[in-house]
């Protein structure tokens, strides 16, 4: 089993079976003292929008804001349906978790952190639970 992803890992066939980075779209914002954190949180609540999680250390509170309208599923497998055309966002085309955990911070291995699983399962391991 592996325990950490490489670039090299992040293939075709892993993200056509992980799909987390369009699962969830995540919205970081700061939420410095209490009352904005409640503020925020009622807003975005009450457009149907959830906590995906808070950093209390530096105020950060990301929300989950869905999977993107653009993503299929087929079967076991997703896809992106708007592949190959130009309404396709750049960063779609370059993104790469585990390049992006690589960098910055720890909350950049939100994606990693599944990927992981499904690449474990894809090569023999424990089911995904998916
Ligand atoms: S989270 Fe990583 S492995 Fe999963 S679809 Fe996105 S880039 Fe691919
Ligand atoms: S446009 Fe396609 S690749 Fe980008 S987040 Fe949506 S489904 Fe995923």
């Amino acid at each position: 089993m592996k325990a950490e992803l490489a670039c090299t890992d992040i293939t075709e066939n892993l993200c056509q079976h992980c799909a987390y980075c369009c699962l969830k779209t995540l919205l970081p914002v700061n939420a410095l003292t209490s009352q904005t954190y409640e503020y925020l949180v009622m807003v975005m609540e009450s457009r149907g929008f959830s906590v995906y999680a808070y950093d209390e250390d530096d105020g950060t509170l990301l929300f989950d804001m869905g999977a993107c309208p653009y993503l299929r599923r087929k079967g076991e497998m997703y896809g992106c349906g708007v592949h190959g055309t130009a309404a396709r966002p750049k960063k779609c085309k370059k993104f790469n978790c585990a390049a992006w955990a690589a960098v910055g911070e720890e909350d950049n291995t939100v994606f990693t952190d599944y990927a992981l699983g499904i690449y474990n399962w894809l090569n023999g391991g424990e089911s995904s639970g998916e």
